[in-house]
């Protein structure tokens, strides 16, 4: 069979439209070398995550050839790659249906095997039933989003771009943020925006959210910058530090979509009951209400005796890192080690 001649792309302009076409590390195939000119800069590749604390969780977990892992949160596998190659038996938990298979085949093409799960990781006694195991010696928890979810506009994470405001790690069910917002009370959207989102005017942002249901995560933000005073047509950020005014509503809705906090206290509940004696975990958070509930329970099971050691005050990455991932700034890292 002839094959047919290939055009050639059209050059898309300094300052292209598509996200595809504007990040050309996700042609991977046009653009070898674009993902490690990327990292150089200090910035994430577009379609990739860069694998957070990496060598201090791979010396708290230390797994052994043949031990078993968990990796609750699979996400890019950056972390279950470097797991993987210890020699260890992986299963790998996401929720996001349309990542994990992608990341099962680009380690496949590494040489690596994991054994995927597309569930909810408050569920694993369900995928150690499923793997006829009944426990792992080591666990891993990435909690929060992976860089492919959050820069990818359909899916609605982030104002960077403009997208439709949906928000779930499971694009296969549950409620989007706009229907989100459409079935939840004023009252409780306003008490949501300031536990989960330290927001100080949840109040008037609740009233202004159930007036105009924003559609697309631009006209959220827009929305968020007004009740804040701010014009959204000349908002600029002052510094590059600085926190836009919406990450913190984006971060609030984007937890209460997922039901973030209620699967990481599941996740809590039944993890002594997951693991083989001499087991160890390592749970990455990234926020303070995240914190605060894995150090009180690893706390609690220090105390009675159900871990034989726990860090509690939570490893941050260093400098080296935090210049080459921004992203780890808020992540901190819990460990334990059940006794033999
Ligand atoms: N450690 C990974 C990155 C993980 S990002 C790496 O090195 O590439 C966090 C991942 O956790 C996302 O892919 C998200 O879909 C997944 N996730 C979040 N909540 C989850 C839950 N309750 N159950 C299963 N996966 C979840």
């Amino acid at each position: 069979m002839q094959n047919k001649p290939q055009r050639r792309k059209r050059y898309p302009g300094t300052h292209p439209k598509r996200f595809d076409d504007k990040y050309k590390e996700l042609n991977p195939a046009d653009y070898p070398d674009e993902q490690e000119k990327v990292r150089a800069q200090g910035r994430t590749p577009a379609g990739t995550h860069v694998p957070i604390l990496l060598a201090e969780i791979l010396s708290a977990l230390h797994p052994q050839a043949g031990e078993t892992v968990l990796d609750c949160t699979v996400g890019y596998g950056g972390h279950a790659e470097a797991l993987a190659r210890t020699g260890a038996r992986v299963i790998g938990i996401d929720i996001d249906g349309v990542e994990l298979p992608r990341t099962t085949a680009r380690l496949a093409t590494l040489g690596l095997t994991i054994s995927p799960h597309h569930t909810n990781f408050a569920g694993i006694a369900g995928v150690l039933a499923a793997e006829q195991l009944s426990g792992v010696d080591c666990l891993l928890a990435d909690l929060g989003v992976s860089s492919m979810q959050l820069d990818q506009p359909s899916r609605g994470f982030a104002f960077k771009h403009d997208g439709p405001l949906d928000m779930r790690m499971d694009g296969t069910r549950g409620r989007t943020a706009v229907e989100f917002i459409h079935a939840t009370e004023e009252t409780a959207l306003a008490e949501l925006l300031r536990e989960y989102g330290d927001e100080p005017k949840a109040d008037a942002l609740a009233h202004v959210l159930k007036r105009e249901t924003p559609r697309t995560t631009h006209a959220l933000a827009g929305l968020v910058l007004r009740v804040h005073g701010l014009n959204p047509e000349t908002y600029r950020k002052e510094n590059a530090r600085d926190k836009h005014p919406a990450a913190r509503v984006f971060q609030a809705l984007r937890m209460a979509v997922n039901r973030e906090p209620a699967n990481l206290a599941e996740l809590l509940r039944v993890l002594p009951a997951s693991m083989n004696p001499g087991g160890r975990v390592a749970i990455l958070t990234f926020h303070s209400g995240e914190e605060r509930k894995v150090r009180d329970t690893f706390k609690d099971l220090l105390a009675s005796g159900v871990f034989a050691r726990a860090e509690l005050t939570g490893i941050r990455a260093g400098k080296d890192e935090l210049y080459d991932n921004p992203r780890a700034r808020s992540a901190r890292l819990f460990v334990a080690e059940l006794p033999a």
